[in-house]
């Protein structure tokens, strides 16, 4: 299942190996995106904003660069929804925001007023209200009663007041959510132990408990469904008239207004389809989000999942379920995308050999599949980004999520180049390796082998690792809970380590030798056992899911490679690195421990995972985390990252006639949100 790589690896691994930029990435200079391409747009707070270039399109033919039109307008479209979902005060306090930003007529150059402005960015970059990653709620940084008192200053009529609520009534609301530590104050919480629905601040539920959902859903399930629907995925479980129901996401209920938006750009896509197949695909999608039936979603995921010709490809729907405490509601997401001819032939090289792969794989022969189904797997250049996946991006997705459409139907599985490439660009020079890596050894591994070995450990990890592998009859994924999203990206990042180094790739001529998986095994120790502790906030724990995994394996080797000093952090001058003396063996215990990942999901052994994660992928040393928060702050670089997207016009002439679809990347940042916030946003305040 899955997004993976939240743009975290790359931000640290590419960080790390600017220098050594390989023949093997795109090269978007023959597309007029040359060396003045202005990759970095904004930095504030704990964010830089980048902007990504996307060699190849005007390269396409009319039709495609249409399609790609329409698809990146209903890419758009979403955007509100996704704000709501986080958090049914959002639209009402980015409304506000904007309202003051746009109209206010006092003094804007006190430091007040700068920190309004650097809350306002953070907001857009998280789709609300709290941290994108950390799911903190962001606390304001300017003091209330001055908020409280610029908002009463603008013109009531230029403001987004609520069924005419006065300025009074709206931020009587609003204050305490945005200001009080203690109201909402994480979008989730799924500490152990607790009511984790109601702890959440996610607008999937509103007044119901967490038993009262488990038991409407369970209610629902039919035994010995080989084909499950998605229960839950589109819709809000709320409480009416004392009985438990649902708000469901479609075009006559919740969020209907975006939906009819989105289904009007979509009918102008299905139009300029590139063949029948992909046209019924959006079609599909069409009916789903008319009927909000998952059924239909089902349909459509097949479909989906099966046209693997089209050159033009999209992600538009409810599809992941990571802010959801329960693993059930899915956020609004879309990405907007074609094929990477090129690059392609790395994963369709992978691809081919996925059965080679799965049989040589050091797990128990009891968990293997015998025959691996449709492992498509593609590099692709995204041309729009919208929902969830917008600011802050994936550089790798594996869909559907749903297990039966993956056992019968396989899955599609995407690298995403440019946004790598672009990441890697903005990273030049940034001083990341020079600190962190122990000598000019490993800095020379990584300038050669660095940024190849992680774009095919990604390929791996997507095209293979979540792919590989079967549960026993009987065992669901659902008993993992908690524990389930993190021990399936450590299985599919382990099933990646452990074949980097596998002869099989340079023999399949992946790897020009024996010895360059030295850098992604160095790198991936260092970001899982260190660096990305820049993520965390003092005194805090591993919380997201894919750090969990990265420090459970780096911690996890580290311990089990002691007695044999395979693998340890040492300290030279009073800083920490890590050394790796036993490369060989560091692979064999990523084959143990992928042994074990798997054993534990195929049996669905929950005390093991449980166990497994909490010893190794949550808890943080204090000592070194303050050691590398210094290290990391002394070279000023954003832990997190995130994007404009380019802006798409059409041209056409007298009678009206497409003539063509240009491309330009001048937008900034805040205009950019700005003018989605004019352009998509028709949601109520309130949904
Ligand atoms: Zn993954």
């Amino acid at each position: 299942m899955k997004r993976t790589l939240f743009m975290l690896t790359t931000l640290f691994l590419l960080a790390a190996c600017n220098n050594g930029k390989k023949a093997d990435t795109p090269s978007p200079v023959e597309d007029g995106i040359d060396s003045t391409f202005e990759y970095k747009v904004d930095r504030f707070a704990d964010i830089e904003i980048l902007r990504y270039p996307v060699p190849g399109f005007n390269s396409l033919s009319l039709q495609q660069k249409e399609l790609i039109y329409y698809l990146s307008q209903a890419a758009l479209e979403g955007r509100d929804i996704l704000w709501d979902q986080n958090n049914r005060y959002n639209l009402t306090i980015r409304r506000v925001c904007e309202g003051v930003y746009e109209n206010y007529m006092g003094d804007k150059s006190s430091q007040d007023w700068k920190n309004f402005e650097t809350y306002l960015k953070q907001i857009w970059m998280a789709n609300g209200i709290h941290h994108h990653y950390s799911e903190d709620k962001i606390i304001p940084q300017f003091p209330q009663d001055w908020f409280v008192k610029i908002v009463k200053s603008v013109d009531p009529g230029r403001m987004p007041f609520r069924d005419g609520m006065a300025a009074d009534e709206t931020l009587k609301e609003i204050v305490p959510v945005m200001f009080d530590p203690k109201v909402m104050p994480k979008r989730m919480d799924q500490t152990p132990g607790i009511d984790i629905v109601a702890a959440s601040a996610v607008n999937f539920y509103e007044g119901v408990t967490q038993k009262e959902v488990e038991e409407f859903y369970n209610a629902m399930k039919v035994p010995n469904d080989n084909t499950p629907i998605s229960y839950g995925l589109n819709s809000k479980v709320i409480k009416e008239n004392g009985v438990v129901t649902e708000k469901v996401w479609k075009l006559d209920g919740m969020y209907g207004k975006a939906i009819e938006r989105i289904i009007g750009w979509l009918e102008k896509a299905a139009n300029v389809a590139e063949n029948d197949q992909q046209k019924q695909t959006i079609q599909s999608l069409i009916s789903f989000y008319k009927t909000g039936d998952l059924k239909t979603f089902d349909e459509y995921s097949v479909l989906w999942v099966n046209d693997t010709v089209s050159h033009v490809d999209f992600i538009n729907g409810f599809i992941e379920n990571y802010s959801d405490p329960l693993g059930l509601k899915a956020t609004w997401e879309s990405m907007v995308n074609f094929k990477s001819i090129e690059a392609s032939e790395r994963t369709r090289i992978i691809s081919e050999n996925a059965q080679w792969f799965e049989d040589n794989s050091p797990i128990d022969s009891r968990f293997k599949k015998e025959v691996v189904k449709g492992v498509s797997a593609k590099v692709i250049t995204t041309a729009m980004l919208g929902g969830d996946t917008y600011p802050s991006t994936p550089i790798g997705i594996n869909l559907p999520n749903a297990d039966w459409i993956r056992r019968d139907h396989g899955s599609k599985s995407v690298t995403i180049d440019n946004i790598t490439y672009a990441y890697a660009k903005a990273a030049e020079g940034n001083g990341f390796k020079e600190e962190f890596m122990l000598s000019d050894v490993e800095r020379e591994l990584s300038a050669k082998y660095g940024t190849l070995t992680d774009n095919l450990h990604t390929d791996l990890h997507e095209c293979l690792g979540h792919g590989s592998g079967k549960l026993l009859p009987g065992v669901s994924t659902d008993v993992l809970q908690a524990y389930g999203s993190p021990l399936e990206e450590t299985r599919a990042d382990l099933f990646a380590l452990y074949y980097l180094a596998d002869p099989k790739l340079v023999e399949l001529g992946l790897l020009p030798n024996e010895e360059a998986y030295k850098a992604e095994y160095y790198e991936y120790i260092m970001n899982g056992a260190m660096t990305q502790l820049t993520r965390i906030q003092p005194g805090k724990q591993i919380e997201q899911a894919h750090m969990r995994n990265r420090a459970t394996i780096s911690n996890w080797v580290i311990e089990h490679g002691k007695a044999d000093n395979v693998v340890s952090l040492e300290k030279r001058d009073n800083k920490t690195y890590v050394v790796i003396n036993d490369y060989n063996k560091l692979r064999d215990l990523f084959g143990q421990l992928l042994a074990e990942v798997q054993r534990i999901k195929s049996e669905g052994d929950f005390e093991a995972g449980k166990k497994l994660i909490e010893t190794y992928g949550v808890k943080v040393d204090p000592a070194l985390h303050a050691e590398v928060l210094s290290r990391y702050e002394a070279l000023n670089i954003a832990p997190y990252k995130g994007f404009v997207n380019p802006v798409y016009k059409l041209v056409t002439d007298a009678n009206g006639k497409v003539t063509d679809v240009t491309i330009s990347y001048d937008e900034n940042y805040v205009d950019q949100h700005l003018r989605y916030s004019r352009q998509y946003s028709v949601l109520p305040l309130k949904n």
